[in-house]
């Protein structure tokens, strides 16, 4: 084997080894601190926010926000992006709105951030990731101009990367289970981040609240509740499905009954004209 192979690969397995060893450092610091820690923490969690980040490296929420582990919920993507047909990102939501019943989601994009910096060239970074970054470039064509404007290079990529955040936060308030939460009554907030990895500080961005109710109206969906449900199913204007469904049967029982009357009537008749045809027809033979 080559000889910088063999270096290189020690080096790695060296890398590796530090991450487990960091982990033993970091139980043993915990437990100085309670040694019921690990025991209180598998008993449950119950986080006040969803966060919505990207994959980078250099912004990892719970450090940033001096946050513990049990307190934030986490999905990260290559640009903290919302993508509708997102099965993962959307299960995530679902998970937390309905079941960990989240009020505050985040979507926190960041300064310097290499999807953000891909999507505006015309480079092609593989088939897949092309396809992801697309959504980047849809926000960049929108406001092409507004980019354009900046002549320093990180300053096109960090206005992109802040324009990229307010798109995603409306993409969160378009998103079905969000709407349905709102509609029970549910006051789920998302609110848009920007983390200045150059700075270390977190920029809250200004993101009119009202503006989901200005939305495109095609956006506001209209749900049947459960308790709608149960009730148009027992009690509707018309009477309850199960008493049309009688009403119609016995329409049809009266309709068969009259139609059987009709057909014995018809069939008497008939017999009647025979017999008279019969009748005729011996009164006549006698004629013979
Ligand atoms: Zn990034």
């Amino acid at each position: 084997m080559n000889q910088q192979i063999v270096s290189n690969s020690i080096q790695e397995i060296n890398h590796y080894n530090r991450v487990l060893e960091g982990n033993k450092r970091y139980v043993a610091k915990k437990l100085t601190e309670d040694p019921n820690y690990f025991v209180t923490l598998s008993k449950g969690q119950s986080p006040k926010y969803l966060l919505i980040g990207c994959s980078d490296s250099r912004a990892p929420p719970n450090e940033l926000t001096e946050t513990d582990p049990g307190e934030i919920f986490i999905h990260r993507n290559i640009a903290n992006l919302v993508i509708p047909t997102d099965l993962n990102l959307n299960c995530v939501i679902q998970y937390a709105v309905e079941h960990l019943h989240i009020h505050n989601i985040v979507v926190m994009g960041h300064t310097c951030c290499g999807g953000v910096k891909a999507a505006m060239a015309q480079d092609s970074v593989g088939g897949l990731l092309d396809l992801w970054l697309n959504q980047i470039k849809l926000v960049y064509e929108k406001h092409a101009d507004l980019i354009e404007s900046f002549v320093d290079e990180n300053d096109k990529v960090n206005c992109l990367s802040q324009l990229n955040v307010r798109a995603q936060v409306m993409n969160i308030w378009k998103n079905p289970i969000v709407q349905k939460a709102w509609q029970k009554g549910n006051p789920v907030m998302v609110h848009g981040w920007l983390f200045r990895v150059e700075t270390g500080y977190i920029e809250e961005l200004l993101i009119d609240q009202q503006t989901p109710e200005e939305m495109c109206k095609v956006y506001a969906l209209k749900f049947k509740l459960e308790s709608e449900k149960q009730l148009s199913k027992h009690v509707s204007p018309t009477g309850s499905p199960k008493n049309n469904a009688k009403k119609r049967f016995q329409n049809m029982q009266r309709k068969i009954i009259d139609h059987i009357k009709q057909l014995k009537e018809n069939k008497i008749d008939d017999q009647e004209g025979e017999n008279k045809e019969i009748g005729g027809f011996i009164e006549s033979s006698k004629d013979l």
